[in-house]
C-alpha cells in the first residue's frame, strides 16, 4: 500500500462561519482505493497547519507506505523544524498521524485501539466541557450548567476562556461562580475550573484554596502555559490538583511539565504527535505516575482518535473531554459519535470508525 493522493481543506459549518472557526481535515488516500481521515488544531481554521500539509508534507509522503506513519512523523518534524515545532507544524503532522492510523486501521480490518494493543474499556465516560463562562454572569453559568446535565456527563468543566492578557480579571466573579456551581450540582459531583492561562501566581492561590474547599476535582491551566516553573511550584503548593499541558505540543514538552512538579498533563492529540504522539505520553506518564488526561474540543474526528487511545490506557483517572454542542458535530459525518446514557461506545469496526458524507464535504468544503 502506497499513499496516492493528500487533500487538505476546511469544513464551514454554516454561512456564517468566519474562517477562523472553520474545522481543518486532511483525507490520505492510498493506491488500493482506501482513504484515512485526519483533524488538525482549528485555531484560525488551521489554515496554517493545511498551508504546510499541502505545501510542504503532501509532497514528501506521495509514494509512502501509510505504515511508516512514525517514521514519517518524526522526519518530517525534523526537517520542517524551522516552520516552528509548537504549534501550526506539530497540528499539521498530528492530522497527518490520525489519518494514517485511520487507514492503517482499514487496511488491516481493525479498529485503532485494537491496534494499540486493545481497549481496557470500550464504553468511556465523559465530562462536559462548558466554554465562555467568563462572560456569563453567575445565573447564566449555571443554566448552561444545567442543560449539560442533561447529558449524563460523569463530571463539569467549567472554562473561563479569557483573552490571557488580563490576569487575575474577576477573581471575586469567579469564586461566586464555583460556589454557584458546586451549590447547583451538590456536594459530591465531580466538577473542574478551567482558568486557561488567566491567574497570577498568587490569584491562582486564592483561588485554588477556594476550588479545595469546594471538593473541585482539578485546576486548569491557571498560569501562562510558558512558566512551567511556576506551574509545577504551584502544583506542588495546592493540594488539589493542578493540570496544564494543552498547549505544549511535543514529548519533551510534557516531560518538562513533569520535571517541573505537574502531575496532571492534558496533551492534545489534533496538536501534537496524533496517536502516536499520544501514546508516547502515555507511556512517559505511566512511568512518572502523572495522571494523562487529554485535552480535546473537536467532537468528532478528534474525539475518536482521542478516545482510541483513551480505551488503551490502563490508568484512566478522568472522563474524556466532551465540547459544547456545535453544527461541527453532524454536518459531514454519517455516524459522529454521541453519547448514550453518559457514556460513548468506540465503534467496533475498521480504523478510528467514521464515514464521511460526499456530498456534504463537496457542498461545504473550502
Ligand atoms: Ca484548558
Amino acid at each position: 500500500m502506497r499513499i496516492d493522493k493528500v487533500e487538505s481543506f476546511q469544513i464551514q459549518w454554516s454561512p456564517e462561519d468566519m474562517p477562523g472557526t472553520r474545522s481543518a481535515y486532511v483525507r490520505i488516500h492510498a493506491d488500493d482505493g482506501l482513504t484515512g481521515i485526519g483533524e488538525a488544531s482549528p485555531m484560525e481554521g488551521g489554515r496554517a497547519s493545511l498551508d504546510m500539509i499541502a505545501n510542504d508534507i503532501a509532497p514528501a509522503l506521495i509514494g509512502a507506505d501509510p505504515l511508516d506513519h512514525a517514521v514519517l512523523q518524526d522526519k518530517l518534524l525534523h526537517r520542517l523544524m524551522k516552520l516552528g515545532p509548537d504549534g501550526a507544524l506539530t497540528g499539521a503532522l498530528a492530522a497527518i498521524d490520525i489519518a494514517l492510523w485511520d487507514l492503517k486501521g482499514k487496511s488491516l480490518a481493525t479498529p485503532v485501539y485494537k491496534l494499540l494493543g486493545g481497549a481496557w474499556r470500550t464504553a468511556i465516560p465523559f465530562y462536559a466541557s462548558i466554554g465562555g463562562n467568563g462572560r456569563r454572569t453567575v445565573d447564566e453559568v449555571c443554566r448552561v450548567v444545567e442543560q449539560r446535565l442533561r447529558d449524563n456527563p460523569a463530571a463539569i468543566k467549567i472554562r473561563m476562556d479569557g483573552d490571557r492578557t488580563t490576569p487575575d480579571r474577576d477573581i471575586s466573579g469567579d469564586i461566586e461562580k464555583v460556589r454557584a456551581v458546586r451549590r447547583l450540582v451538590g456536594d459530591s459531583f465531580p466538577l473542574a475550573f478551567d482558568a486557561n492561562n488567566g491567574f497570577s501566581y498568587g490569584g491562582a492561590v486564592r483561588l485554588g484554596r477556594v476550588l479545595e474547599e469546594l471538593n473541585y476535582q482539578w485546576f486548569e491551566e491557571p498560569l501562562q502555559h510558558y512558566h512551567v516553573r511556576e506551574l509545577g511550584a504551584l502544583a506542588q503548593k495546592l493540594d488539589i490538583t493542578v493540570s496544564a499541558g494543552e498547549q505544549t505540543y511535543t514529548t519533551a514538552g510534557i516531560a518538562d511539565l513533569i520535571n517541573a512538579g505537574v502531575r496532571m498533563v492534558q496533551p492534545d492529540i489534533v496538536k501534537m504527535g496524533g496517536i502516536t504522539g499520544l501514546m508516547r505520553c502515555a507511556a512517559l506518564c505511566e512511568a512518572h505516575g502523572v495522571e494523562l488526561v487529554p485535552h480535546q474540543t473537536q467532537p468528532v474526528v478528534g474525539h475518536l482518535a482521542n478516545m482510541h487511545v483513551c480505551a488503551a490506557q490502563a490508568q484512566a483517572t478522568k472522563p474524556c473531554e466532551f465540547n459544547d454542542p456545535s453544527a461541527r458535530r453532524h454536518a459531514i459525518f454519517a455516524n459522529p459519535p454521541r453519547p448514550v446514557d453518559g457514556l460513548f461506545h468506540l465503534p467496533n469496526v475498521p480504523g478510528i470508525g467514521v464515514d464521511l458524507l460526499e456530498a456534504e464535504v463537496t457542498r461545504l468544503r473550502v
